[in-house]
């Protein structure tokens, strides 16, 4: 597999490693090796997929890796974006922006902080690339930043492209309803709402609550559980709250921690393993259901 791997090498755009060290492709920081083909145009990321489907190879997509826990050694490739895209377009305010999917929600951040743009702050402080950000709908207690795309466009693992058109039905709570395995978003639009001078002050003060109640600073994949609506009652479970109030914050598997800041959020301390992960969610899943009734799903993608 690794020759016909290496073969992609003579794709123009497109660079795979073999057995590279993936620690820092996530943000839990977990011990990982894996093969890694970075692609940096929608030719060779067409050239990639239809090849990889043809020699009957699986892949993953890997964004800017805050929602995923990568295994000690990976059994498929792991497919990054690394587009180039003119950077002018944040020089100004605009109505909508086209842009590559593997651009930072910081750059976006940064932008709509800067001129104001409505909607945008929906995102505020979370780690990610535009397409890891719309495949999860990530969002925050502002929103969800599915309300901001327009269209989506993809490659599909037979090398197709596809446009997708977005409409009311196309995302739900941290979840899309349009990407199919092996599809591979690569570009968005987007759109905001208009230019409000409040927007930077939201922004500001969004950013300081997230310090102080949740470990930026540590190696955390996020939010480990999806909160659970319960449509009987119309109320939202947490699962941080409760796993707080089971008193189980600061609960230790060798260097792997329950944040004393989140419960929801777990910390490798240093040296964990994906599988020191496992037992953790196994763990705290059991409890969960034990004390609350609920089978809380995860959120973090293993
Ligand atoms: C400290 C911290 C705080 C966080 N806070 C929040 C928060 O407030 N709200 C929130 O929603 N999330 C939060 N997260 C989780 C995470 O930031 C989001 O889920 C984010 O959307 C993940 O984007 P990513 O680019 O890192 O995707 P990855 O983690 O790399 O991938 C996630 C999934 O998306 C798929 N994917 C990625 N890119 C593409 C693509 N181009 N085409 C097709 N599939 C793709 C991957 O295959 C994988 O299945 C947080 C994470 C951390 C570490």
């Amino acid at each position: 597999m690794n020759e016909k791997l290496l073969n992609l090498n003579s794709i123009e755009g497109v660079e795979v490693e073999i057995a590279k060290d993936l620690k820092k492709f996530s943000t839990m920081h977990l011990d990982a090796v894996g093969d890694l083909i970075t692609v940096k145009n929608v030719d060779a990321l067409k050239s990639v997929t239809k090849t990889l489907t043809k020699n009957n190879s699986n892949y993953r997509v890997i964004g800017w890796g805050a929602n995923i826990l990568l295994p000690a050694t990976a059994t498929i490739p792991y497919l990054q974006l690394d587009f180039d895209f003119d950077r002018s377009v944040f020089e100004k305010p605009r109505d909508e922006y086209i842009l590559p999917a593997s651009v930072s929600l910081a750059t976006l951040t940064s932008h709509a902080n800067k001129f104001g743009l409505k909607g945008w702050e929906v995102f505020t402080g979370i780690p990610a690339s535009l397409g890891g950000a719309i495949f999860m709908n990530a969002g925050t207690n502002l929103g969800e930043i599915g309300t901001i795309i327009k269209e989506v466009k993809l490659v599909t693992k037979n090398g197709e492209e596809k446009l997708i058109k977005i409409d009311r039905q196309s995302f739900t709570y941290r979840h899309n309803h349009f990407v199919e395995p092996g599809d591979v978003i690569y570009e968005a639009r987007l759109i905001h709402f208009g230019i409000d001078e409040a927007i930077s002050r939201k922004i500001r003060e969004y950013l300081e609550m997230r310090n102080r109640t949740q470990p930026l600073k540590e190696w955390t994949c996020g939010c480990v559980f999806k909160n659970h609506q319960d449509l009987v009652r119309s109320v939202t479970c947490r699962a941080g709250l409760f796993i707080d109030i089971m008193g189980l914050k600061g609960l230790s598997i060798k260097n792997l921690q329950i944040s004393p800041k989140h419960a929801n959020f777990m910390e490798n301390r240093g040296e964990s393993s994906y599988e020191d992960v496992m037992e953790m969610i196994t763990v705290l899943q059991k409890e969960l259901k034990l004390q609350t009734g609920v089978s809380f799903e995860t959120e973090v993608e293993y």
